[in-house]
């Protein structure tokens, strides 16, 4: 049997009904069910003519030696969020092993290059809030120091729960091992978001991931008495803030991709009888561009100094958090859209606003690509995100197009 879409809805259900309950997908990384999908895993490879090993950093490599040692790599990750739904990070994996079972069959065991499946180890960082922590390490970008004593909310260090599933922290950086003779990266995943189903498309070609800018931006007034104090003399820092938080949406919307987020305000004295005084806020602006990014958030500067002027305020400015954008590679971008025409009649291009382990495999310098398949509704990390099963079966039949594209590229430039 040849290429077979229906197998692998057949084992998300199976992985669904294993590790999920009436709440959702339960596979948190490090915990005992999901120590189970890996085993359900395990037991879908057996009759397979391939090797398997878990990394130094709990990453799961399934093997498929071809003729030439040059490697493609399809990935996904079987953790979940906890209370999650029953297709991120499980479709990348299911679908990769269909299409690995198609080489396997197609070349009888021994195809044109080395094929291999990765299992990334905690992509959610759902319990201890490192994200992407087994494809960092295989990057060679991990932060083990500062993420060794993270702990759960029982106050489990992340390096004990790591140590309980068989794996030392302390050699995590050995997982860059695993890179040698990579040639190229696959990922397939939903899509999370709502644009594919807006625009009535089962398949998107994702152009990157977008880089992340992600300040807190504090305003200093003057805390006076609500009713003393005369609203022309005010000091207001959250009057400030407030302009603040509706100029970075025309900051935002000169962009096509862009988006600017203020999550988070607390107010001090934060009562209703005096003016505030303090007014401290945090921002997350994010675009595929470096300098689409770095020009919005000089606007947002900019803006933010200009309101404090005008509401007799001053304005703080520190970095929480930043990351570079990350570009998938052209030549996988071309076959990626190849593979999504060929199968749903036209491929749009879109970035990636979560980041994803394909970001880091990029960022190792192998050349990467992601496929988008549709979101109903747009959801995820909850138990109703769902696509329909004939996208599904749609979005298997593309990355396998995809992964026979990437796989010949990469013979012929070793040939
Ligand atoms: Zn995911």
């Amino acid at each position: 049997m040849s290429l077979d879409p229906k197998r692998t809805i057949a084992d998300l259900k199976e992985l669904r009904d294993l590790t999920g309950d009436d709440n959702g997908a339960q596979r948190v990384a490090w915990t005992d069910t999901w120590l189970k999908a890996r085993e359900w895993f395990q037991s879908k490879i057996k009759s397979l003519p391939v090797q398997h090993h878990y990394d130094a950093a709990g990453n799961s490599w399934t093997t498929l030696p071809g003729a030439s040692e040059k490697t493609l790599i399809l990935g996904g990750h079987l953790d979940s969020v906890p209370n999650g739904g029953w297709l991120d990070g499980s479709l990348g994996v299911t679908a990769s092993l269909e299409v690995l079972r198609r080489f396997a069959e197609e070349y009888s065991g021994r195809p044109p290059v080395t094929v291999r499946l990765v299992d990334w180890a905690d992509e959610e960082g759902a319990r201890f809030g490192r994200s992407l922590l087994g494809s960092s390490a295989f990057a060679g970008t991990s932060s083990i120091d500062a993420d060794r004593g993270r702990t759960d909310k029982d106050g489990i260090r992340l390096e004990d729960a790591v140590a309980r599933c068989g794996f030392s922290i302390d050699r995590f950086p050995e997982a860059t091992r695993e890179q040698k003779n990579a040639a190229a990266y696959l990922e397939l995943h939903i899509e999370q978001g709502p644009v594919l189903e807006r625009m009535n498309l089962p398949l998107g070609v994702v152009l990157g991931t977008k880089g992340v800018e992600r300040h807190a931006v504090t305003f200093f007034g003057q805390e006076a008495h609500s009713g003393s104090t005369p609203m022309d003399v005010r000091h207001d820092a959250l009057a400030a803030a407030a302009k603040l938080a509706l100029e970075i949406r025309s900051i935002a919307s000169k962009h096509k991709d862009a988006v600017c987020t203020m999550g988070s305000v607390k107010t001090f004295p934060g009562i209703v009888t005096a003016v505030v005084g303090r007014c401290e806020t945090a921002l997350d602006q994010r675009d595929l561009d470096a300098g689409i990014l770095a020009g919005m958030y000089r606007e947002a500067q900019e803006a933010s100094q200009r309101f404090a002027r005008e509401e007799k305020c001053t304005v703080e400015w520190s970095r929480i958090w930043s990351i570079e954008p990350i570009a998938f590679h052209p030549a996988l971008l071309g076959f990626c859209e190849e593979a999504v025409r060929e199968v749903s009649g036209s491929a749009h291009r879109l970035p990636s606003g979560p980041l994803h382990d394909a970001a880091e495999v990029a960022r190792s310098g192998i050349p990467a690509v992601m496929m988008f398949v549709q979101s109903l509704r747009g959801i995820s990390h909850n138990k109703i995100e769902d696509t329909k099963e004939e996208h599904l079966q749609m979005s298997v039949q593309a990355l396998d197009r995809l992964a026979s594209k990437a796989a010949r590229w990469i013979l012929d430039a070793t040939s």
